[in-house]
């Protein structure tokens, strides 16, 4: 199924090993603010431990301008995760270089050494081979850990591989087997469930789970331009103007498969004393926008929900960051919960809707990464995982 090599392919016994990982946490005052990220790697990093492998981490944070910036220091997150594991944990002010090489070869079996921040270096987003091969000049061996990064092909995912035998770690094999499995071969009925802002941030992802898909609810800013597009005037709601056209395509060769809201949650604002009332699907008033599904489309799409044997869910289905508008979010965060079905995660907002709505560990699988996720559900192979060596 999984047809790369993982940590359990290769013999890792005292070598130094060099890991991609996602440390892109929250860093509020110099402190980790959100640790799943960190967390997520822990299962990958005991490994190798346990293997007597010296264990050098490395990963991007934040988006300096491909220099050297305080601000996103690997810092703060080297002393978090010496909090996390009983090794030692050594940090080198370098991701490359010679700082980098000196603490690299210093560093014994069972300890662990935190690089710098890899987008310190400009070459990293460049792809460049230079700044690749000394990233390999480090280590024995390259373990790539960073799903939330495998979307992208830099030096730090993709080009080091050219230059060390190069496999996945654990996280990074659990996202691609759920994922990966829900695309290629899903238990049916699959009903795929797509929400968030817009449209035109997901076209490819609405389009390749039009042909997998037995049904698609569709909830969110992204129904408005669908009802815009049926022709309903949709008041002050988000619309995207531009991707009617496209939007009427998707209804048309969508057939039955895509179920739009039946009732919506429009307001005059999102401020206190707005006014917030239920409509069935219609024309919106001028000064009132849709924010959320109703409750008779939570019940609809539950129904669908349950009978489902694979779910994926992409995009929020309101405004839920705003506790009025997330009721539409969490009654089918229930309803996933509450199903027998496979269910699965991805999406940035997504994510952290789930954890909001606390049903978080009834999720078969919640995806950390964002951008690579979507690129999953579009179909796309990601640069990351196809340079890491065949089973
Ligand atoms: P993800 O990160 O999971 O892929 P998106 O980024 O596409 O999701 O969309 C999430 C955002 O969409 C959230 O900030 C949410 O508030 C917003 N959103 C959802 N429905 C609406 C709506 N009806 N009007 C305005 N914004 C919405
Ligand atoms: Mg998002």
């Amino acid at each position: 199924m999984f047809s790369k090599k993982t940590v359990r392919d290769i013999d890792l016994k005292g070598k130094r090993v060099l890991v991609r990982v996602d440390f892109n946490v929250p860093i509020k005052d110099g402190k980790v603010t959100d640790d799943t990220r960190i967390r997520a790697a822990l299962p990958t990093i005991e490994y190798l431990l346990g293997q007597n492998a010296a264990v050098i981490l490395f990963s991007h944070l934040g988006r300096p301008k491909g220099g050297p910036d305080p601000k996103y220091s690997m810092k703060p997150v080297a002393d978090y995760l010496a909090g996390l594991v009983k090794a030692p944990v050594k940090f080198a002010e370098e991701a490359a270089g010679p700082k980098a090489k000196a603490a690299a070869d210093a560093l014994k079996p069972g300890e662990i050494l935190v690089l710098e921040n890899t987008r310190f270096y400009p070459g990293e987003e460049k792809n460049d081979p230079a700044l690749a091969e000394q990233f390999a000049q480090l280590a024995d061996v390259y373990v790539m850990d960073a799903f939330g990064s495998a979307h992208r092909a830099h030096a730090s995912t993709e080009g080091v591989t050219r230059y060390l035998p190069a496999v996945a770690g654990f996280l990074m094999e659990k996202e691609i087997q759920y994922l990966g499995q829900a695309i290629a071969n899903p238990a049916r009925p699959f009903v795929a469930i797509l929400g968030g802002a817009k449209i035109s941030d997901k076209i490819g992802v609405i389009k390749n789970l039009l042909a997998k898909a037995d049904a698609i609810l569709i909830g969110g800013g992204m129904a408005n331009t669908f009802f815009k597009a049926q022709g309903y005037p949709m008041g002050d709601s988000l619309v995207e103007n531009e991707v009617l056209e496209l939007a009427r395509e998707l209804l048309g060769s969508g057939g039955t498969k895509i179920r739009l809201p039946v009732d919506l949650v429009i307001a005059t604002g999102t401020e206190e004393g707005a006014e917030v009332k239920v409509i069935p699907v219609g024309p919106v008033p001028d000064g009132w926008k849709a924010l959320d599904i109703g409750p008779e489309t939570v019940a609809n799409f539950s129904r669908v929900i349950k009978d489902a044997k694979t779910v994926v869910w992409n995009g929020p289905m309101g405004l839920f960051e705003t506790p009025r508008f997330a009721e539409g979010t969490f009654g089918i965060a229930k309803a996933l919960a509450e199903s027998g079905a496979t269910t699965i995660v991805g999406g940035g907002d997504s994510a952290a809707a789930i954890q909001q709505s606390g049903l978080a560990d009834k999720i078969t699988h919640i995806s950390t990464g964002g951008g690579a996720s979507l690129e999953m559900l579009e179909g796309i192979t990601l640069p990351g995982v196809a340079a890491l060596q065949d089973k």
